[in-house]
């Protein structure tokens, strides 16, 4: 059966794929093993040096790769070429990576202890469809440059990159089967990699609730995860912020990739006496979003990914839903929806408990310090958020207690190449980007040597 690609500015067809089952999943898992042993036997100088060539390669088909991220995801061309710079980017961080994965040598009797971070094998990359190549080569850089290799399983609503990915892999040098791209079905290809005995390791960014389950299959044979999942961030600002610069920040914090995305500052928590000027500044901010044609590069949101996220986002907007401030979306065929600004909202709401992920923020009062921590933390999710605040001891302390995996203080700039990023509580396991990637995809061995002259 094959695999029809929308492109929801349009909702016309962009391709049509063959579909992977269990057969094709299970040859690509044998292709992967058969090349690991001579891809993790590659010197470090050398593996480098091919991810610095893949890093290039990718570099000259960026505006080709960005062009067709915004096609099918229907995401602004700057923020696709943002994403495609980052994925530049990755490749040439880690690139630094097979050189520098460093042991210990540890002081003990009769002889010499060293420890070696050791590759995994085969590593399964399952990823969703907001930031496609981005989230990819995430988990590609640090998997490829310790000396596995993978298989990545591209959502379905998004394998377009993926498969370019693949083949620009192969003209910048990497060996056959490195790389292993499969499209097809969470529920039969993404369930067969994490079931698979010859998988080492799965990283999985999605859903909470595929997450837990894929946490469950891997279980089952203490297979390696690292799990990047869902988020309700809090972007608290107190009453003595730049105003300002906070509401200016806001919407985008939210509704940037059409609120489909986990580190959307979705519940905007202000102090209670700055709450009117704070509403006042944010109005104006929000109406004038540019959103429509993502190839437009003057727009600054797109349409939602599909009509099946478009209905569940706008279930929060009936019922009477507290809406105080409406941005602008285009008529015609499209999966579009006007940025909502729901407010005021109580934390108990659904609106502030529920991962919306699409263009819906909600703005929730509170008193003071202690009451900003509370509710900032009263969310089965951890993964990132903001302070705005002039009181520097003050943004440290609120940063300590707040339970979240990536905050900023002044900024709602969290992702990094070179710094690490990951959940805590139900956001997720491990993290991803900087140097502490590398230790989800390798296994730490030690060994001792004795030297001792009997
Ligand atoms: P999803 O969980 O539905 O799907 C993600 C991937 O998992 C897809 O490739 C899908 O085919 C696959 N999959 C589905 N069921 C599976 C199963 N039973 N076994 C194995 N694989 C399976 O998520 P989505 O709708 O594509 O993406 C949206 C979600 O992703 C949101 O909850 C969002 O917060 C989360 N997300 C998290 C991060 C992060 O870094 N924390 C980043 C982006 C998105």
């Amino acid at each position: 059966m094959s695999l029809e690609v929308i492109e929801p500015a349009t909702e016309q067809v962009l391709a049509s794929l063959p579909q992977a089952g269990v057969e094709e999943t299970d040859a690509a898992v044998a292709r992967a093993k058969a090349a690991f042993p001579s891809w993790r036997a590659v010197s470090p100088p050398d593996r480098a040096m091919l991810l610095r060539r893949l890093a290039d390669a990718l570099e000259s088909e960026l505006e080709t790769l960005a062009l067709l991220e915004a096609r099918n995801a229907g995401k602004p061309i700057g923020d696709a070429r943002g994403e495609m710079g980052m994925v530049v980017d990755t490749f040439r961080y880690y690139a630094g990576a097979p050189e520098r994965l460093l042991g210990d040598t540890i002081p003990v009797a009769g002889g010499i202890d060293m420890t070696f971070r050791e590759p995994l094998g085969v590593v399964a990359l399952i990823v969703p469809w907001n930031f496609p190549l981005a989230i990819s080569a995430w988990k590609l850089g640090p998997a490829l440059a310790a000396g596995n290799t993978v298989v990545l399983k591209p959502a379905e609503l998004t394998p377009l990159t993926a498969i370019e990915f693949e083949r620009i892999a192969v003209t910048a040098g990497l060996p056959e089967d490195v790389v292993n791209v499969v499209v097809g079905p969470g529920r039969v290809v993404g369930e067969r990699l994490v079931a698979h005995p010859d998988v080492a390791k799965v990283a999985f960014t999605g859903s909470t609730e595929v997450g837990s389950r894929i946490a469950a299959v891997a279980a089952a044979s203490i297979k390696r995860v690292t799990l990047e999942l869902g988020g309700k961030s809090a972007n608290v600002v107190f009453a003595d912020a730049d105003l300002e610069r906070a509401a200016a920040a806001a919407p985008m914090s939210v509704f940037a990739n059409a609120g489909q995305d986990c580190c959307a500052r979705s519940r905007i928590l202000v102090q209670r006496s700055a709450y009117d000027e704070f509403m006042a500044l944010l109005t104006g901010h929000v109406e004038a979003l540019r959103v429509g044609d993502p190839l437009d590069p003057e727009t600054e949101i797109g349409p939602l990914i599909s009509a099946g996220q478009r209905a569940s986002v706008s279930s929060y907007l009936e019922d009477g839903a507290p809406v105080a401030i409406r941005g602008n979306a285009p008529d015609g065929p499209g999966y579009w929806l006007a940025p909502a600004v729901l407010a005021p909202i109580s934390n108990s709401d659904r609106a502030a408990r529920e991962e919306i992920f699409g263009p819906i923020a909600c703005v929730i009062p509170f008193e003071d310090e202690a009451d900003a921590i509370a509710i900032a933390n009263d969310t089965v999710y951890g993964l990132s958020g903001s302070i705005w605040t002039r009181d520097g001891a003050r943004a440290l302390r609120v940063a300590r207690a707040i339970d979240t995996g990536v905050l900023s203080i002044n900024s709602n700039n969290s992702v990094r190449v070179s710094t690490p990023f990951g959940g805590f509580k139900q956001s997720g396991i491990g993290r991803e980007l900087g140097p502490h990637a590398l230790e989800h995809y390798t296994e730490l061995k030690n060994v001792y040597y004795a030297t001792e002259d009997s």
